[in-house]
């Protein structure tokens, strides 16, 4: 309504791309009143589950019709290599499908009470949710909070980060001609700090599931507290990958890297801290770099790029004062860290992927989520040592452990004070199980069964 607009860019040439409608208070108390009149007037909430799941296997097949379209747009606003786009894309379709399917398959109970008749629960929506996405999945994290919420009835309103609001207005744009109702999903472009801020205090919302910054998610809590508004919050990390000497290394060192440096690092899960047995310390290393070292970083419309430009050239220069920050800690600069300016980089926010040794646990950079590709390999010749440190952070989000001794992976699996682990694998999310945080890493499970009792 005020006629504002801001620029999305391209961070792999730093220039705009598209303009887009800067939402302010107004703008969001129109959006939940949409939703609010469509949730509390129908017919979304009332339809037969079976109805509701109709339609959001047509957006799927939208979803699916449209993907390169949606990649392409993915990668020019947010630098993301196109095979990472084209997946992502395909796993939002997925997730649609998932919670379509899943939808006819999920009830209450019979709860043999103690006095004569009947008592049984119903999964009712919440209502109205506001969904809160980050930049560095904008679209699949779009889909996972936006399928489950639309299956189980409620009206939703989706607001993506500033820097990549594009993949979002794809999916707003397929809404209708999949036939979902008017009103029933609303979306607003907009700074967090005005229309994030006036979404997350508007009496007419019922619920916030939102993924972001653990700073950024106290002050939601905080602020839901006042009205007592649902709250899944979906937050930092600080992810561990732990390499026992029993493991093949070098395959462990060949799969690790993607495991830190996907997305440029800018993953909540991103295993930043390797914590490696002593005795093959200098063989994962090595290993890891050499891999590191044939990592295509480049130009991300390319196919064969494996890592494109950071998000930003502000994101860029954070990291970079991380690794100064490392040095000065007294850790080892082993590879990389340096800013690439010259040739296809000239222009872009690139970075060269950075690997620390002779890290320790208690440093800044070991502690501190620093959303950028650097990697601390931290030595271990103590198991109730290691896992001492692994779990002495304040994240505890995914992470990894490989070893062939099966028992040693399940005792040590159980120990680590993480939502989700991989065991020989750099894998943490699947959109069958559920996935979240312990301690300041989240509340609540987003994916799988669970993201349906999110929005119930
Ligand atoms: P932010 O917390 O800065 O922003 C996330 C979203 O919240 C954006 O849409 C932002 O809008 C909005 N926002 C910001 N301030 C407010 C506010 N006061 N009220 C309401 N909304 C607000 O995180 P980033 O975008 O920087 O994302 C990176 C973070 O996300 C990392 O910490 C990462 O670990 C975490 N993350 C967690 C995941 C998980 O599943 N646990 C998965 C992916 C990322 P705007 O962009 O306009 O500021």
């Amino acid at each position: 309504q005020s006629g504002e607009t801001f620029e999305a860019m391209n961070p792999a040439l730093t220039e705009p791309i598209a303009r887009v409608a800067k939402a302010g208070a107004a703008d969001v108390d129109a959006a939940v009143k949409a939703a609010r009149k469509a949730f509390d007037e129908g017919p979304w909430p009332d339809l037969p589950a079976s109805r509701r799941a109709a339609v959001l296997y047509k957006f799927a097949d939208l979803i699916r019709e449209h993907a390169e379209e949606i990649a392409q747009t993915e990668t020019r606003n947010v630098g993301k290599p196109i095979s990472d786009s084209r997946d992502e894309v395909g796993g939002g379709a997925y997730c649609f499908e998932y919670y379509a399917g899943a939808i006819t398959k999920y009830f209450g109970e019979t709860i043999p009470v103690s006095k004569p008749g009947l008592d049984y629960t119903l999964r009712v929506p919440c209502g109205v949710a506001a969904a809160i996405v980050p930049w560095n999945f904008p679209f699949a994290m779009a889909c996972w909070k936006v399928a489950p919420a639309l299956v189980t009835g409620n009206a939703v309103i989706l607001k993506p980060a500033s820097y990549t609001p594009l993949s979002a207005l794809w999916l707003g744009r397929l809404a209708l001609e999949a036939g979902i109702p008017e009103g029933v999903f609303n979306i607003i472009t907009g700074p967090g700090s005005t229309a994030g801020n006036a979404l997350v205090a508007h009496p007419g919302v019922d619920k916030i599931s939102f993924t972001g910054e653990t700073t950024t998610g106290t002050q939601i809590m905080k602020q839901a507290a006042e009205d007592i508004k649902r709250v899944t919050l979906e937050l930092g990390g600080k992810s561990p990958n732990i390499v026992f000497a029993d493991a093949d290394v070098e395959h462990a060192a060949r799969n690790s890297v993607l495991g830190v440096f996907g997305n440029c690092g800018q993953d909540c899960c991103a295993r930043s801290r390797a914590f490696v047995e002593q005795s093959v310390y200098d063989q994962f290393v090595e290993a890891f770099i050499d891999q590191t070292r044939r990592t295509i970083v480049g130009d991300p419309l390319d196919p064969a790029t494996q890592i494109g430009p950071m998000v930003s050239l502000h994101q860029r220069d954070h990291v970079r004062e991380y690794i100064q920050l490392g040095q000065r800690e007294g850790a080892t600069l082993a590879y990389g860290g340096e800013v690439l300016t010259e040739g296809i980089y000239a222009k872009g926010a690139y970075i060269r992927p950075a690997v620390f040794t002779r890290a320790t646990n208690e440093m800044r950079i070991s502690q501190e989520e620093i959303f950028g590709p650097v990697l601390n390999v931290i030595p271990f010749t103590d198991e109730d040592e290691m896992i001492r440190q692994v779990n002495g952070t304040r994240y505890g989000l995914s992470g990894s452990l490989w070893t062939n001794n099966l028992a040693r992976a399940l005792r040590v699996a159980r120990r680590v004070r993480s939502g989700v682990l991989g065991v020989n694998s750099s894998s943490s999310v699947f959109i069958e199980a559920p996935f979240g945080g312990f301690k300041q890493s989240g509340i609540g499970r987003d994916l799988g069964m669970a993201g349906l009792n999110n929005f119930t």
